[in-house]
């Protein structure tokens, strides 16, 4: 039997009629690899279900947030009786005080934090914190990293962004982008020469800690160094963007992982457990400059919602030491598994990890920043990321994203992808 995506590619038609690209958020179009996207019909543990009848292995786990799999079942239990008891209040719950008391167990830097609907807002709003705190309106991002779609994150902005060759979004004013400063990842020298020329202007700096939109790229040492250092010289913050890497390199996030001392961390993805939840906090200090308490203003109608955090809290209740090893395991098996294969087919091709995400990229050495991403070959990634497709394994549609194992990931599901493997690198080359 052929592979056919018929009932998707019709879903796809009528979609396009209505959707810009027929989607609600642009990678899901497949453009970048060529490809028609697979709709969803339903999702269990380790594996989606299109509206075609196939099963896939899941690598993309709705994007991070899919740690524990698909569907589990305490945590549809728990979304379920809370929709029982009302599905929205716009007033205080006993639920979001525990969400935010198991947040800051994880997080112990998050002394504060505000619960939002989504990571966009939850970098948008640290940023105006940032703003606020130091009454300065410049900030410092770095080439590749993706901060949700905010305007002033715009700038040279990775995944998305990047597989479409828009590093700058139209409709930005440049008024507000002439405020967002950019250097290469993993450049402290760029940093510090930034700083000594104009750091008594900047107010923050914002990074991935471990990218995942140009795929996994870790932080070096000496770069580690210098934001530990330069940025506090100059009194200004330094926001940890976990939103990917929130209880994904590690239970604590890169903060944990490197011990860093974050000012700010912004989470959302694992933290909502596949529910709206974005959340932004640190230290005290700073927080109580958001209202009621200070001037930076932000608030949500739906902010704490009793689904999303019904949904939040009851994953961080599951997601215990055992069963994040159990992820970190599945990933480990699968790099380990993939640099197998890559050797025996000769394949031109490197696997980054760490923690429960991946990156296989087509390229001879490990990248280190945006411009090395960008020079690995894409247009095998998308003939790559067909065949995978065709074999049962659903990768995230672009050469510039992080693969997420969870802890459904078991031993036959890694053989099924090592096995799809061994057809799809031969296969993928020109
Ligand atoms: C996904 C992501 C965001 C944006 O989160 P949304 O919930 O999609 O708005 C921000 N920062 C990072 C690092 C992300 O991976």
């Amino acid at each position: 039997m052929t592979f056919s995506l018929d009932r998707s590619a019709t879903l796809l038609k009528r979609a396009e009629a209505l959707m810009p690209g027929g989607v609600n958020s642009p990678v899901r179009a497949f453009r970048a690899v060529e490809g028609t996207p697979p709709f969803i019909n339903k999702a269990s543990g380790a594996y989606l279900y299109d509206e075609d009848d196939h099963r896939y292995v899941d690598l993309v786990g709705t994007w991070g947030p899919a740690i524990l799999g698909h569907a589990h079942p305490e945590v549809v239990s728990a979304v379920c009786a809370a929709a029982g008891r009302g599905t929205s209040f716009g007033a205080p719950t006993a639920a979001e005080v525990d969400m935010a008391e198991a947040i800051r167990e994880f997080f112990p830097r998050m002394e504060m934090m505000r619960l939002v609907s989504s990571g966009t807002e939850a970098c948008m709003s640290a940023l105006r914190v940032a703003r606020g705190a130091t009454g300065r309106d410049a900030f410092v991002k770095f080439e590749g990293c993706y901060h949700g779609h905010a305007d002033s994150f715009l700038v040279k902005a990775g995944s998305g962004a990047a597989t479409f060759g828009e590093p700058n979004s139209a409709g930005v004013p440049a008024d507000l982008a002439q405020h967002t400063l950019t250097l290469p990842y993993n450049d402290p020298e760029a940093l510090k020469a930034l700083f000594a020329a104009r750091g008594d202007d900047i107010a923050c700096v914002i990074l991935e800690p471990v990218t995942g939109n140009m795929g996994v790229i870790e932080p070096t040492e000496a770069f580690l160094d210098a934001l530990r250092t330069v940025p506090k010289a100059h009194g200004a913050l330094v926001i940890f963007d976990e939103v990917m890497t929130g209880f994904r390199v590690h239970r604590g996030g890169a903060q944990a992982l490197y011990d860093f001392p974050a000012d700010l961390t912004c989470l959302g993805k694992v933290v909502g457990g596949g529910l709206p939840v974005g959340v932004y906090g640190g230290k005290a200090e700073y927080m109580r400059h958001v209202s009621p308490l200070g001037a930076v203003y932000q608030a949500g109608t739906l902010s704490g919602n009793p689904l999303a955090t019904a949904a939040g809290l009851a994953t961080l209740r599951l997601l215990t030491e055992a069963t994040f090893d159990r992820a970190a395991a599945a990933a480990d098996a699968l790099t380990e598994g993939l640099r197998q294969v890559i050797a025996e087919t000769g394949t031109e091709a490197v696997v980054v990890q760490v923690g429960t995400m991946l990156t296989l990229f087509f390229g001879g050495e490990i990248p280190t920043n945006f411009d090395q991403v960008s020079a690995c070959d894409h247009a095998r990634f998308g003939r790559f990321h067909r065949l995978m497709l065709e074999h049962g394994v659903y990768l995230p549609p672009s050469g510039y994203e992080a693969w997420f194992l969870s802890a459904e990931h078991g031993p036959d599901e890694i053989n099924a992808v090592i096995e799809a493997a061994r057809v799809a690198l031969p296969g993928s080359a020109a």
